[in-house]
């Protein structure tokens, strides 16, 4: 068994020795044996899929949305991927929903904050959590906040702003959000298994650096925390340094309590407590949970401030009316839109958080907010890729159902091979779930599935 010592770093191993739960010769041994565990989570709005490619397993026990699958399909000739019909995620992280419905509950009309949410895992988690709330999913990395961006659209959520800036651009929303999530950046160790580059990178400076990292990023965002509000606090680290010396630095820092969370033995998962305030963690160790190394655990915040902060608003602009008449008349909106222009595309946003978003235009930088639904050119609308993939209700529109050929052909952005007698804007769908748009004109139709996320013609051959 030593010889796995010469892959997982030795200071690695010695520094968890006294870490609750953690047995070092499962611990390299789950590491040697490399069976891979492929899990997805379903879009609860688009799961009337019957078609679907992928073989299930079982349901993810702490997560009534997440599927383990018997093996890892090829996820790009599978057209529901592209659909936002499920997100590839590994089965630990899913653990924030039994966190969230074990603190908040039914009660979900909550403002919540996914601070550190590139490529987009916890965030589409919080986006069918709080459906009925408003979710702003920022990135600081700008490439990292365009894979966002992708996955957000994909996964038709339409209360979401995603947010491209630094963690200290939140301290002037001062008691703003009901709940921050922050999956902070760090090293790495819990994903080994399945990156071994995380393996050549790892070094105990690094653990220290991210500890301190991680400290700035929670002191740039707590102030942004509203009284009573839940922070959430992960990594996929292993470090006590990361993890529960994090949390006794939060408990010696803020006004914030820890909150216990049930566990099932079942799980495997380990529940341990900081040195120094006792506060709880929750340990995922992949020789004993199936899934990958994780850690998380949750603060209330204490404290009633009298202040109450004014924030600035701005005021976004207005579609003209005919362009208002020409959305209605393609798209039966109900009361509750606020329908706003950006750069000439006509947006949706619920109505309830209309001067949130306002808010969050005066100090952030907003990469897209809620659903664009198009553009008006002369008597039409062109309706975007977002209004396709969202929620929104157009089911009253004209769709074609393509077989998995057709769908991988439409995907690659090629000629779609259909008869259509109808000419026109339509919906094109794999399984009952929408892929995009197509337009149907005298003798041939156009595709209008978005260039940059189509699959690349050297994948379609292969
Ligand atoms: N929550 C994501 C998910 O579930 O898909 C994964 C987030 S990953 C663990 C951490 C993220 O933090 C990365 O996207 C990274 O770009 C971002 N990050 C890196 N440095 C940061 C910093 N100084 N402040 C805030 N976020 C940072």
């Amino acid at each position: 068994m030593h010889y796995l010592r010469f892959v997982i770093p030795q200071q690695l191993i010695q520094s968890l020795q006294n870490t609750k739960g953690f047995k070092e010769d499962s611990f390299l041994e789950t590491h040697q044996s490399n069976t891979p565990i492929t899990s997805i989570r379903i879009n609860p709005n688009k799961s009337n899929w019957s078609k679907s490619l992928l073989s299930i397993e079982s349901k993810i026990p702490w997560c009534n949305w997440g599927r383990y699958l018997t093996e890892r399909p090829s996820f790009t000739f599978d057209p529901l991927f592209h659909a936002g019909a499920y997100y590839v995620q590994e089965a630990s992280s899913m653990f924030l929903l039994q966190i969230l419905q074990q603190i908040i509950g039914e009660d979900t009309q909550k403002k919540a904050l996914d601070l550190c949410a590139a490529p987009g895992g916890k965030s589409t988690l919080l986006a069918s959590y709080f459906a009925n709330g408003l979710l702003v999913s920022n990135e600081v990395i700008k490439q990292r906040a365009s894979v966002l961006v992708e996955n957000i659209t994909k996964w038709g959520s339409d209360n979401v702003i995603v947010t491209n800036n630094d963690p200290k651009d939140f301290k002037k929303l001062s008691n703003f959000f009901d709940v921050i999530v922050i999956d902070a950046p760090c090293s790495g160790s819990g994903l080994f298994r399945k990156d071994k580059n995380a393996i050549d990178e790892w070094s105990q400076d690094n653990v220290n650096l991210c500890s301190q990292r991680q400290q700035r990023i929670i002191a740039d965002t707590i102030d942004s925390l509203s009284d009573d509000g839940l922070l959430i606090y992960s990594t996929c680290s292993y470090s006590k340094q990361e993890n529960e010396d994090v949390l006794d630095w939060i408990k010696e820092t803020f006004d914030l309590e820890s909150v216990q969370i049930n566990l099932v033995d079942e799980w495997g998962i380990i529940e341990t407590q900081s040195d120094l305030h006792n506060a709880f963690g929750y340990r995922f160790y992949p020789d004993k949970v199936k899934g990958e190394g994780f850690f998380i655990a949750a603060f209330k915040k204490n404290g009633e401030s009298e202040i109450s902060t004014k924030f600035k608003e701005t005021i976004l602009s207005k579609p003209l009316k005919n362009e208002l008449e020409i959305v209605n008349n393609f798209l039966k909106l109900n009361d509750d839109s606020y329908l706003f222009k950006q750069n000439e595309f006509i947006r949706f946003f619920p109505k309830e958080y209309q001067i949130e978003l306002q808010i969050i235009a005066s100090y952030l930088y907003i990469k897209k907010a809620g659903i664009e639904l198009g553009i008006v050119k002369g008597k039409d609308l062109i309706p975007s890729h977002e209004l396709a993939m969202s929620f929104i209700d157009i089911n009253h529109l004209p769709y074609f159902d393509l077989n998995k050929e057709q769908a991988l052909q439409y995907l690659g952005k090629k000629e779609v091979n259909i008869d259509i007698n109808s000419k026109g804007w339509a919906l094109v769908k794999f399984d009952g779930v929408v892929l995009g748009w197509i337009k149907a004109l005298q003798n041939r139709i156009n595709n209008y599935y978005p260039i940059e996320w189509r699959i690349l013609k050297d994948n379609l051959n292969k």
